[in-house]
């Protein structure tokens, strides 16, 4: 039997919890709708509306670090443009390239962010 793909993510149908309607358009799909963009005093005034309530806070939020160019991106842009203070979050599987390691680790020193390292114990032999 051939599995089938919903058009727009292409999960497939046997993705738990997915379900694809007459249209071949996941659950997924259909009840997340692209959000429009409006602009960073927008969201500013979003992110400060919530950290209002949390004035004891140690950090403004939390940015997943990989390693990547898009994760470094994101952490630069909360710091230099957002101007928040994140905790930086970085998952060891232990199977991380040291090339990856030595940019989490620039990137957080250059950008003066705490980062906290998660390892994953299970995958080591016992
Ligand atoms: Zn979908």
């Amino acid at each position: 039997m051939e599995i089938r793909l919903c058009k727009k993510c292409i999960l497939p149908e046997n993705y738990e919890g997915l379900s694809l309607d007459d249209d071949g358009v996941c659950n997924f799909c259909n009840t997340n709708k692209l959000k429009k963009y409006q602009g960073k005093e927008k969201l500013l005034e979003d992110i400060n509306g919530i950290l209002l309530h949390h004035p004891d806070r140690t950090y403004d939020c939390l940015v997943g670090l990989s390693g990547g160019r898009d994760s470094t991106f994101l952490l630069w842009y909360v710091v230099q443009e957002l101007k928040l203070k994140p905790l930086a979050v970085f998952v060891d599987s232990g199977f991380i390239p040291v090339q990856t390691l030595n940019n989490v680790n620039h990137a957080v020193t250059l950008l003066d962010v705490d980062l906290e390292v998660v390892s994953h114990e299970y995958l080591k032999k016992w």
